[in-house]
């Protein structure tokens, strides 16, 4: 690659890079692509093998910090209210995400003029129509056009996903107060579109989409770029952006897998490493010309970072909803109090998406246990459970705050000696009283519903939409970029991502951030022959540097003894007891070819679960509580281990009804049972 001049280098293979990267490309630039993390593919994950669930909450964790790869790096939130989900790879976010796609509202982007709170966007949502039309298509969106909550514009380009029995209870207690709900929009396909198959409704969505139906970016626009041209270097972590003599950006540092470095020279560099890796690269790029990070003359790179406070309220009904399937992914919208509303005494409002609580057994089986402790009633409260529930995350409007902020961390690195991210991050007074307000009322539904159990986690503790941290404007004084995501200080310098966004609104950020990205590629064609060039135009590979620290190799799982698999055997019943006509833990097997096939796909549990195995004279349950109350990491491990063997035990299967994730293919339903019900008459009425 020495020598290699690019048009236009883009850091961040996620959405944002990849929407702008395939314009560019088709306009015939020479586009060069870094990115820290590497491809992955649908034949790797896991939704429609047995080990989905164990492969969930490790390799496909949507944690960073729990899945601990190379391409991962760390990002401190001992000061945030609110952790971080993520993911570093080709296609960004979207290889984890839900895929809910959403447009801003209208208002969204007058939220001062609106409630006298927040800042006004420099654009309008009808400077941004066009691209959010283009951006549906490239990503084939499927959705019911004519929602009057919706802002205008074209209908989505492939007819709504299915609701299944527990939305529709949702739908039709919505529809008895009057209340607004609507289909909702989603990046999965609900039809074959684009060379891609529909949705089969496994409910793997988070952690990656075997079936390649759900749009992320990796199959809808990487694959695309990589035919038009675009050099994608993976395993490639920028470290810093370089400026030439005369303040305009050269290129960027950046380091492989190997520790070695290189330059990458370019006319024009581009961020899309979201709204924390965009701010970390910018301040760990400062030099003499800005000590306080690139493009930060405003002050403002890092600070004003938004996360979406959200809530979750969660129902349990007694008939059988089977939902454990179904897209996850948003089934139904509720905007009923999105937009500002004085009366209710707080700024701003809240978007609500219905998901099916699409948990596999052992999910649901741990838990009860975290619930009600190992034992006991399990299975009927497994069975009360399982395959009964749905729930709504409610997502408020988070205003700007220069306190909320993303820094370098002073003690974290990640494998290749760049400093993490740390977050300062608080709830403010009004997201509270948002969330508090739009719980009640979601408890309120759930209960009309006809649900038995209805339980609210308020706030949720993680989210992974991040925004504002290089906030659009018109005044270089109190802005980092122009409306076109363009730097005030850096001329051929810009942001893709949702740094960029000036308020947060209510809903999720991922439509909105391809929306500007294509929107700033076209300016790039437009302006780019009046744009200066920089001084340096070689790329070049530096030799080596001195070892970078290697990424963390998968531990091998530690051999289990005869003894201990004995006792495995023993606590197994007293966490899992004998059922009407279910086996007990101890009677399934777990302790033999389950337990190796577990330990071969997480052996990270392996010396955890050593620890919960040693000698004891004391009765299982008893020795259980010892445990939890002396070695949670090794209680937590036996507990997976077993609920894991116990629910991949083809009897047990076999009395519960589960079959695993079955395949079930979405049809395409021009006139479904909502419209046939009149479900959303009363919406069509008040829009007439
Ligand atoms: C579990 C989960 C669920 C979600 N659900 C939804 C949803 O339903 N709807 C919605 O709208 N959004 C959702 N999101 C958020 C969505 O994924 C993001 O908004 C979107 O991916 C952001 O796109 P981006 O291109 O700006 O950044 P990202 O997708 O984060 O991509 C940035 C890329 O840059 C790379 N990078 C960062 N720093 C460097 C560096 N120094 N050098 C090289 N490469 C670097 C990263 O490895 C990454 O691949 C979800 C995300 C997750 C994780
Ligand atoms: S439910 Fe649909 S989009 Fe989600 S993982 Fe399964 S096939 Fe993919």
């Amino acid at each position: 690659m020495s020598g290699y001049h690019a048009d236009v280098l883009i850091i961040g293979a996620g959405p944002s890079g990849g929407v702008a990267a395939n314009r560019l490309a088709q306009a015939g630039l020479r586009v060069t692509v870094l990115e820290q993390g590497d491809w992955h593919g649908p034949h790797q994950y896991r939704g429609a093998e047995w080990d989905w669930e164990l492969a969930a909450a490790k390799t496909w964790s949507t944690a960073p910090g729990v899945r601990g790869a190379a391409a991962d790096y760390p990002i401190d939130t001992t000061d945030s209210d609110m952790q971080v989900l993520n993911f570093n790879g080709v296609g960004g976010g979207t290889v984890l995400f839900n895929a809910v796609w959403i447009r801003l509202l209208e208002s969204n982007f007058r939220t001062r003029a609106v409630s006298g709170l927040g800042d006004d966007w420099p654009i309008t949502y009808a400077d941004l129509l066009p691209f959010y039309e283009r951006t549906d298509r490239e990503f084939g969106v499927s959705g019911l056009g004519g929602n009057p909550a919706y802002p205008p514009g074209a209908e989505p380009p492939l007819p709504p996903l299915p609701l299944g029995p527990g939305p529709m209870k949702i739908a039709r207690a919505l529809s008895r107060r009057g209340w607004h709900w609507w289909p909702d929009t989603n990046a999965i396909l609900s039809a074959p579109y684009d060379g891609r198959r529909q949705c089969v409704q496994r409910g793997a969505c988070a952690s990656g989409c075997n079936e390649g139906a759900k749009s992320s970016a990796d199959v809808t626009h990487w694959r695309k770029a990589e035919a038009l041209g675009v050099r994608l270097l993976t395993g490639a972590r920028v470290l810093r952006i370089v400026l030439d003599g005369r303040g305009l950006a050269a290129g960027a540092e950046w380091v492989d897998r190997e520790g070695g470095t290189h330059f990458q020279s370019a006319d024009v560099v581009l961020c899309a490493a979201n709204a924390i890796g965009t701010p970390r690269l910018l301040l760990n790029s400062a030099d003499t010309a800005f000590p306080d990070g690139l493009a930060n003359r405003s002050g403002l790179v890092g600070r004003r970072l938004m996360m979406h406070p959200l809530a979750v309220v969660a129902a349990l009904f007694e008939d059988p909803l089977e939902s454990w399937q179904g897209h996850n992914g948003s089934a139904i919208q509720c905007l009923n109090f999105a937009e500002h509303d004085a009366s209710r005494g707080f700024a701003l409002g809240a978007k609500w998406s219905l998901h099916p609580a699409a948990a596999g057994p052992a999910t649901e089986a741990l838990r009860v246990i975290a619930e009600f402790g190992p034992g006991g009633d399990l299975h009927r409260r497994f069975a009360e459970r399982w395959g009964h529930g749905v729930y709504w995350t409610i997502m408020c409007e988070d205003l700007p705050d220069e306190a909320n902020r993303v820094e370098l961390s002073r003690d974290l690195t990640d494998s290749s000696r760049m400093p993490g991210a740390k977050l300062f991050y608080r709830y403010s007074e009004n997201s509270r009283k948002i969330l508090d307000f739009n719980v009640e009322r979601a408890r309120e539904i759930m209960s009309d519903a006809g649900a038995w159990k209805v339980s609210a986690y308020n706030p949720s503790p993680a989210n992974a939409h991040f925004m504002g941290t290089a906030r659009m404007g018109d005044d270089a004084q109190t802005s980092v970029v122009d409306s076109w995501g363009m730097s005030h200080d850096v001329p051929n310098l810009g942001i893709l991502d949702a740094s960029v966004f000036v308020t947060a609104s209510s809903v999720n950020p991922t439509s909105t951030i391809c929306a500007l990205a294509l929107r700033a590629a076209e300016r790039l064609l437009e302006r780019r022959a009046s744009l200066p060039t920089p001084a340096r135009r070689t790329s070049v590979a530096a030799p080596p540097r001195p070892a970078a620290a290697p990424a963390p190799a998968a531990p091998a799982p530690e051999p289990v003894s005869e003894a201990e698999r004995e006792q495995l055997k023993r606590l197994a019943g007293g966490i899992i007891p004998v059922g009407d006509d279910l086996p007990s833990g101890s009677e399934v097997g777990l302790e033999g070819r389950a337990l190796d096939r577990i330990l071969a796909v997480r052996p990270d549990l392996s010396s955890d679960l050593k620890r919960a195995l040693g000698e004891t004279t004391e009765a299982p349950a008893e020795a259980l509580a010892t445990l939890a109350a002396a070695d949670v990491a090794a209680y937590q491990a036996l507990l997976i281990v077993v609920t894991m063997g116990y629910y991949m035990d083809s009897g047990v299967r076999a009395r519960i009804g589960y079959e695993g994730q079955v395949p079930r293919p979405v049809r395409p339903d021009n006139f479904p049972e909502y419209i046939a019900e009149g479900l959303l008459d009363h919406l069509m009425d008040d829009a007439a």
